[in-house]
């Protein structure tokens, strides 16, 4: 068989990374067309280097020139901006697109990935999932293509979820760590800095879902994507803290089995279920020895202490451009907190706000859920220059 044409948009992040090595333990069975980042032009050349893709395409055009400086004479087709990163994830000669960017900015390449009837999404990018939930079904019933959840909780449910029929799950139960914060008393919330909330107990991730984690506004998420990825209501999802990342998600079903997926916490292993699905191939990484766990734990969420968990399940209850608005809030919320611009506690007191006041339409166009993106950043926005002043 030749190998599948694929394209990996957020090449240069930690998914992206994982993808790749992915991609390098097993020759022949990939070719990588396309790589796309941001700004990171020293890595986005070395992995251009490396891979030899036919496009590399960076977000951030103010640094095209560097990228051609680093690239000497490679014969590589570079492309600059937004509307290329679209453009890319369309192109023909591409069988799998990875969406591993991270935030709403990767919502336009996901939708256009799904409106091609001969390619499929391998999606750890689940902010577009989010945002553009009422979207997606249209278009995936037209031109058939597929989504391929990485997100390791979505991976998981959807291996279980091959035990038994739709109508006969009771419930998804999506394990969550717990975060950094799980045993902090409430009101030691708010001296919680920046370096304390990027170290996360049991992953290594990218700074925003490492606050997302933080927060447990990463689990919200989550929330939301399994129940657009899985077309099932909200009221048959739950989240249950795993705080050993062993067991990634499980499905109950109307004769109380429940199913679970485990393995080591490495992304390696949901990225590689995704590439080859429906395949299932070797993999050296991921393997756990039984004889080692001492002990596997679960218990319910505080959703008092980790409200943003509490709006999430509200919010996808309501659907319609109600997540779109809970996202784009959090992300301009977790930027400021990185920035040192807001205390942690200000983060969910942002998403709250903008969740209350944005407009909300319940059957949104892809112009509804943008422009409701754009007035919620805003908002946020005059709400984090609010808090800065307290
Ligand atoms: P990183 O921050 O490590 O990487 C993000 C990638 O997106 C980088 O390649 C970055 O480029 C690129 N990027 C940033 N902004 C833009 C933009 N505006 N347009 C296009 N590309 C952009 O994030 P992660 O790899 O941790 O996460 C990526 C996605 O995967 C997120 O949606 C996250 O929620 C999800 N995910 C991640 C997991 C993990 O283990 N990391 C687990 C499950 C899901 P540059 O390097 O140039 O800035
Ligand atoms: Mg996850």
């Amino acid at each position: 068989m030749s190998p599948r044409k694929i394209s990996i948009l957020g090449s240069t992040g930690s998914i992206g990374r994982s993808t790749l090595d992915v991609v390098v333990r097993h020759p022949g069975e990939f070719d990588v067309v396309a790589l796309a980042a941001n700004s990171n032009v020293e890595l986005l050349a070395s992995q251009c280097r490396r891979f030899r893709p036919k496009y590399a395409c960076l977000v951030d055009s103010s640094k095209v020139k560097e990228l051609h400086s680093q690239l000497g004479d490679q014969k590589v087709e570079v492309l600059a901006g937004s509307d290329e990163l679209v453009k890319l994830a369309g192109m023909e000669d591409i069988d799998l697109v990875v969406n591993a960017v991270v935030g709403a900015a990767g919502l336009l390449a996901s939708l256009e990935t799904v409106s091609n009837m001969d390619k499929s999404l391998a999606l750890a990018n689940k902010e577009s999932l989010v945002a553009g939930g009422p979207l997606f079904p249209e278009i995936l019933k037209r031109t058939g293509s597929r989504i391929l959840p990485i997100d390791s909780e979505h991976s998981a449910l959807w291996q279980s979820l091959t035990s038994g029929k739709a109508d006969e799950v009771r419930r998804l139960i999506i394990t969550a760590s717990g975060g950094p914060f799980r045993e902090l008393p409430t009101n030691k919330f708010d001296s919680i800095t920046p370096e304390q909330a990027l170290e996360h107990p049991t992953w290594k991730m990218g700074p925003k879902i490492t606050i997302d984690s933080a927060t447990l506004a990463n689990k919200g998420l989550e929330v939301i994507e399994a129940v657009a990825l899985f077309d099932m209501p909200v009221e048959k999802v739950s989240v249950v803290i795993h705080p050993q990342s062993i067991v990634h998600s499980m499905v109950e079903y109307v004769d109380s089995s429940i199913i679970a997926q485990l393995s080591n916490p490495d992304m390696r292993l949901p990225i590689t279920y995704a590439l080859f699905w429906p395949n299932r191939v070797q993999s050296e990484f991921g393997q756990l020895d039984l004889n080692k766990l001492s002990s596997f734990t679960f218990e319910p969420p505080n959703f008092q202490k980790f409200s943003a968990l509490r709006l999430a399940f509200e919010v996808a209850k309501s659907g319609g451009t109600a997540p779109a608005v809970f996202n784009a809030a959090n992300e301009v919320a977790v930027e400021a907190f990185l920035g040192g611009s807001i205390k942690f506690t200000g983060i969910t007191d942002i998403i709250y706000r903008a969740v209350e006041k944005i407009d909300f339409i319940s059957s949104p166009d892809l112009k509804d859920i943008l422009k409701a993106d754009s007035q919620a950043r805003e908002l946020a926005r005059q709400t984090v220059e609010k808090l800065k002043c307290l």
